[in-house]
């Protein structure tokens, strides 16, 4: 039987992470204890079921266990800086989580993808790309199914989304190609400072092979040494390993070493920032090697992610858009600038503001937007920030912001759910608001 001092791998924090970490270990013989700071937290049904011997700890975090452990497996919603955990830390316990014990048994090449904001859609992208050639992928990390549940021999690329939580605990990825796609203030209540966060996501590049950057955004670019290759992209000129834009007639195509690829207009996602995502998959793709002419296949055939600048309904001239997943002020900004055009723009804004600053945003809004309808429990931050700038309504449910900017729209505008905030204090998630924002567009069309 197991006494207390031969466990010294702990996971801490159960959820989908913690119970493929737990499979992992179980697999492999292992032994290990697991610790959650609720009651009650997602997957304790499931892991009770599955591992009825396994030393389970509910309830505040017990100090002596943490410190007398070998290592900590710490799942990334939890922070680092939480008192046991860093006093774990002090006394010299490693701290690493479900990524290290991923990329210690993957046999095949990892594409690694963090940045602020389009991780999700540039991952599924690449993941679209490789399918479109043939070639065996798992996609998933910080989206979908957790990367230990993704292993398996015959797979021939991984594609992952990391988030600078799990980079934050990760020691060496040792991806082929790695990308941070851009720097924006987010979780900064979470990692403290602007540099921790910046630190956190520049881990992905440890014992990488390849490099992308952005080259719209130097907080993109990595210090590597020389041997790593780099790729570029950006909506500047194109060059060698280089994906920029370039002017063909009227129009204008994503082009490498100065030879057109794709027409933007080709493209089924909306927006210059998804002319970058979409650069920075070709990017990712081109430096794993993937021929070219699958990955324009894929490309022009993606239709983008639910919940991201997702177009919703036209109802009496006024276009209604879906970007709930914009959940901090660089994604709100980019879909407002994205989503320019002759009319203004009634913002669907608020929630929890997770320690940003929304000055970008009221500034992104000054010229083009009919109003700002706020909620949520941050929505005083909104409004003293849209002040003297734009007009702002305060509103407490999502049929009433709908109803409010419906109101106040005229032809030719747009509504645009873009919240620039987490959804937590009216939500489960993003994707529960933004079918709540949805529903009631839907319900509106329907009483017309
Ligand atoms: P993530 O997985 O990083 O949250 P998503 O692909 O889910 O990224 O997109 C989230 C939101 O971020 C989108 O709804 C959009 O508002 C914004 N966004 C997407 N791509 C970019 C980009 N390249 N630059 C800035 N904002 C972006």
């Amino acid at each position: 039987s197991l006494i207390a001092s031969d466990i010294t791998r702990v996971i801490v924090g159960l959820g989908a992470t913690g119970l493929s970490v737990a499979r992992h270990f179980a697999a492999r013989g292992l032994p290990f204890a697991v610790a959650d700071s609720r009651a009650n937290p997602p997957g304790l049904e499931t892991f009770k079921q599955e591992f009825p011997q396994v030393s389970l700890q509910l309830g505040d975090f017990d100090d002596n266990q943490f410190v007398s452990a070998g290592e900590l497996y710490v799942n990334p919603g939890i922070p680092l800086s939480d008192p046991a955990i860093a006093a774990a830390k002090r006394a010299g316990v490693r701290i690493s989580g479900d990524i290290d014990c991923f990329a210690a048994e993957a046999r095949a090449p990892i594409v690694a993808i963090t940045g602020s904001n389009g991780k999700s859609t540039v991952t599924t992208l690449v993941g679209e790309m490789a399918r479109a050639a043939g070639v065996r992928v798992a996609v998933g990390g910080n989206l979908g199914v957790p990367a230990l549940e993704l292993l398996d021999d015959q797979c021939e690329l991984y594609v992952l989304e990391l988030s600078s939580f799990q980079l934050e605990r990760c020691h060496n990825l040792g991806a082929e190609v790695a990308t941070v796609l851009n720097v924006s203030a987010d979780h900064l209540d979470h990692h403290g400072s602007m540099l921790n966060y910046h630190q956190a996501k520049h881990r992905i590049f440890q014992g990488c092979r390849k490099a992308v950057i952005n080259a719209d955004d130097r907080l993109s670019a990595p210090l590597v040494p020389d041997e790593v290759e780099q790729w570029y992209f950006g909506l500047g000129q194109s060059d060698f390993r280089r994906f920029g834009l370039m002017a063909s007639g009227q129009s204008e195509s994503i082009a490498l070493a100065r030879q057109p690829l794709v027409g933007v207009d080709e493209l089924r996602i909306v927006g210059r920032h998804n002319v970058s995502n979409a650069m920075a998959a070709l990017a990712l793709g081109a430096a794993a090697g993937l021929p070219m002419a699958a990955m324009l296949s894929a490309l022009r055939t993606f239709r983008g992610l639910a919940h991201r600048c997702e177009f919703v309904a036209e109802i009496g001239g006024v276009t209604y858009y879906n970007d709930s997943k914009a959940t901090n002020v660089g994604a709100a900004v980019a879909a407002i600038k994205g989503l320019q055009s002759a009319g203004k723009i009634l913002l669907v804004a608020g929630g929890l503001a997770k320690g940003g600053d929304f000055a970008p945003l009221a500034q992104a809004l000054s010229h083009n937007a009919r109003a700002v309808i706020v909620m949520g429990r941050d929505a005083a931050l909104l409004e003293s920030a849209m002040a003297g700038q734009v007009t702002t309504v305060r509103v407490d449910t999502m049929e009433q912001a709908v109803a409010e900017a419906a109101a106040l729209a005229q032809p030719g505008d747009r509504v645009l759910l873009a919240p620039a905030c987490a959804s937590f204090d009216m939500f489960k998630g993003y994707a529960h608001r933004g079918e709540c924002f949805t529903k009631a567009v839907r319900a509106m069309e329907a009483g017309q």
